[in-house]
């Protein structure tokens, strides 16, 4: 991001620093290409001049509330500019069009309370200060003025923001586009009251954030012709099974167990259940209670949530019975059977918890403890029961559990779905984002495999928008533009998604051959890409690969990659269930009828998501995105602490310096002629009196004003990076 400037004894600038990323100091000698720098801690460094990029020593005290109008655009400059506004808690900030939200960590007063949406309602875009209703308002406004269907689109770390800035967003929506009825619910309500039940069962405490949703979302709004909510739509994304049967300290399972553990003693009464500490699913991790959270308390909010989307007292009934169910199941234990390799249950305890999640779930005792302990082999000669032995029932039982949760959670959806209703008339949506951002970990696995796949996707998207959408404008108003290269990343698509040949297919492939193991998988992922640019095979490895993302390189283990991507029930466990007693459990496993059997290609998880990802993507590209980067200042959850380094990565990874870049090497800001004279006219009054073609009068406007370097198009003025700016404190001063 390099300007070149005239660097001179006495200049302030910025230099990189190895703890704080970069630091701020003065000039106070300069040798041939060296400069020594009085730092502002007190240090003296000697640098290379081309290592050092100007200070702007006149930059408002309180930052610029968007990154374009910095005089000196580099990085050092948009870190600064980000610290100095948190600081005093401007936690929002515009880079163009995109919003940068930093998580303040605390309650904000005011800051979305209904003054402020009054204030943010049909108000031009840049009057205000950067927020988040601002995006949400522009956004609708475009929606009713352009007919075209919007896309909000939240992305960033975990722990970043995304789903208290959804939220928000979706308030504000309701402010602009609810009803006022006197009785019953209305869509908006049902959509707003949606979040914190798909939060008790699909959010969970993790070491990056107190609430993680383990889950993506996008919800689609829809909106009649007068602009009023009629109909909305929740799609989720791959939510993370694993953690139902496994967490680790001081993590916790889904809120859902620990609310239910906390229900009102008559329920606890009628589930037997009790301390969450007496439960395997629970106690592998010595995490409980949250700070600031009162469990008893949301057991009740969530079934008044529930009410108010319209989950019966009787579903919700069967709904806990099931959560309860699968606490229960995870306390059966399995000892060695008599027979070798059998297993039987384990002991007085474990047969009281199998009784237990049996009567839950409304299905008999004597066919559980069978889907458990046993497998049906079909062979030609004959059909033959096969015992597991005692790690092999643990693997069933945990991979039953699994599977409950995850078609609760399903079902879930489906069913708010159903009660808020879809409009089918409504030609106008405004989708809402809210998916995980890019992730790399010491240990990688499926998920972040996915999770970067997403991300790689969303890159594309915001690729395709900023860059090719700015240079097809430039291309549009005949503008000298040279082509400015940015990195593409359909490589890393193609390498994950082609099909035949990439990851995902292999991946497959490997599931379907019962011989495969994740070494033979990664084998032939290291020969089919020896030769990929995007692909790497670490020193002397047999099972991990990498990958070069656009933000950076991934190491994935590739341990569990096969067990992760079957999509798979077990028959017995489908039998089961489907034989229940309570139909809503028996609900949750539809028989599978004999055609479907037979032609049910082999499904996976990866191909599953791969085309749920297409979809969103088409869903996307009929939409005007507007784009929001949550950005966590520090790893500590706490208020006031900035980070430099931890956000410098993270603008990396959400692609803002990229995008900065790119804009600034062009021209930022760009003015239909009208607009600009409407906006600028005043600063030559006897131009605008001369009654000239609207293009002549721009020019002489900007000829007047000693400005060089902008391009004058067809239709627009294209203007370079603080050149707006300029005129607009030109004006001002008038
Ligand atoms: P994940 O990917 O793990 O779901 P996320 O990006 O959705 O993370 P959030 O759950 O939205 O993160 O935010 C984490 C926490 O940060 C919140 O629980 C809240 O305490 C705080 N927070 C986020 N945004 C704000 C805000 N605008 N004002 C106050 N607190 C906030
Ligand atoms: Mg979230």
């Amino acid at each position: 991001m390099g300007i070149p400037v005239n660097i001179a004894v006495g200049s302030y600038i910025w230099i990189g620093d190895p703890e704080l990323s970069w630091i701020d100091g003065m000039v106070v000698n300069i040798n041939g290409e060296e400069a020594e720098i009085q730092t502002s801690n007190g240090k003296m460094v000697v640098t290379n001049l081309s290592d050092i990029y100007p200070k702007d020593a006149e930059a408002p005290a309180v930052g610029v509330d968007d990154m374009t109008k910095l005089s000196y655009l580099h990085e050092p400059a948009v870190l600064h500019n980000l610290a100095t506004r948190y600081e005093i808690c401007e936690i929002y900030t515009y880079s163009g069009n995109i919003l940068i939200a930093l998580n303040p960590f605390q309650q904000l007063s005011n800051l979305y309370g209904a003054p402020m949406m009054e204030r943010y309602n049909g108000a031009p875009f840049g009057d205000q200060s950067p927020h988040i209703f601002a995006i949400a308002d522009v956004a609708y406004r475009a929606m009713i003025n352009e007919r075209k269907s919007n896309s909000i689109l939240v992305s960033g770390e975990s722990g970043a923001g995304k789903t208290e800035t959804t939220k928000m967003l979706m308030r504000y929506l309701a402010f602009l586009g609810g009803h006022t009825v006197a009785e019953g619910q209305t869509v908006e309500q049902k959509v707003l009251e949606s979040n914190p039940v798909l939060e008790a069962f699909g959010n969970a405490k993790t070491v990056r954030n107190n609430n993680s949703s383990r889950f993506g979302k996008f919800v689609e709004i829809q909106f009649n012709n007068s602009g009023r909510i009629s109909g909305a739509a929740i799609r989720t994304y791959l939510l993370e099974r694993s953690r139902v049967c496994q967490i680790s300290d001081p993590e916790r399972n889904y809120h859902c167990f620990y609310l239910l553990c906390a229900a009102p003693s008559e329920e606890i009464e009628r589930f037997k259940l009790g301390n969450p500490k007496s439960f395997h699913y629970l106690n592998q991790s010595s995490c409980y209670q949250l700070v600031g959270v009162n469990d008893a308390h949301d057991y009740l909010a969530t079934r008044r949530a529930m009410d108010i989307v319209g989950i019966s007292e009787k579903e919700q009934d069967a709904i806990f019975r099931v959560v309860a169910a699968i606490l229960h199941l995870g306390n059966i234990d399995f000892a060695k059977g008599e027979e070798t390799d059998a297993s039987v249950i384990k002991d007085e305890e474990s047969k009281f918890h199998l009784q237990m999640t049996a009567e839950l779930l409304m299905c008999d005792s004597h066919t559980l403890e069978d889907a458990l302990c046993k497998r049906v082999m079909v062979t030609p000669e004959d059909i033959i029961k096969r015992s597991l032995d005692p790690l092999g029932a643990t693997v069933s039982r945990d991979g039953l559990a699994r599977t409950v949760y995850s078609r609760l959670f399903d079902w879930l959806v489906d069913r708010i779905n159903i009660s808020i209703g879809q409009d089918p008339h409504s030609k106008c949506l405004i989708g809402v984002l809210d998916i995980y951002g890019f992730e790399s970990f010491k240990t990688n696995s499926f998920e972040q495999f996915c999770i970067n796949f997403t991300n790689e996707k969303l890159q594309q998207h915001f690729n395709q928008h900023v860059f090719k959408m700015e240079q097809e404008e430039y291309t549009k108003d005949d503008i000298d533009w040279s082509y400015i290269e940015f990195v593409d990343n359909q490589d890393v698509l193609d390498l994950i998604e082609k099909k035949p040949g990439g990851i995902i297919a292999l991946l497959d492939e490997a599931c379907m051959f019962p011989k495969s193991t994740h070494e033979t998988f990664s084998q032939k992922l290291y020969q089919t890409f020896k030769d990929n640019k995007r692909f790497i095979k670490p020193k002397l490895a047999r099972s991990e690969f990498t990958i070069v993302h656009y933000a950076g390189e991934v190491k994935y283990q590739s341990e569990q990659f096969l067990d992760k991507n079957k999509d798979y029930v077990v028959p017995e466990h489908q039998d089961l269930l489907s034989a229940s007693k309570c139909s809503f459990v028996s609900g949750l496993f539809p028989p599978i009828s004999e055609e479907n059997a037979k032609s049910s290609k082999f499904s996976s998880i990866g191909s599953r998501f791969k085309l749920q990802l297409q979809q969103l993507m088409e869903t996307l590209n009929s939409t005007e995105p507007h784009y929001v980067r949550c950005v966590k200042p520090n790893n500590m959850l706490k208020p006031s602490i900035f980070e430099n380094d931890n956000v410098l990565q993270q603008l990396r990874s959400g692609g803002v310096l990229e995008a900065i870049r790119i804009k600034c090497a062009g021209y930022p800001t760009h003015r239909t002629f009208f607009a600009f004279l409407e906006r600028f006219g005043m600063l030559a009054p006897e131009i605008l009196a001369g009654n000239y073609e609207e293009k002549v009068a721009c020019k002489w406007i900007l000829e007047k004003m000693g400005l060089t370097g902008y391009q004058i198009g067809n239709t627009k003025v294209f203007l370079r990076a603080g050149q707006m700016a300029e005129l607009d404190a030109r004006r001002s001063r008038l």
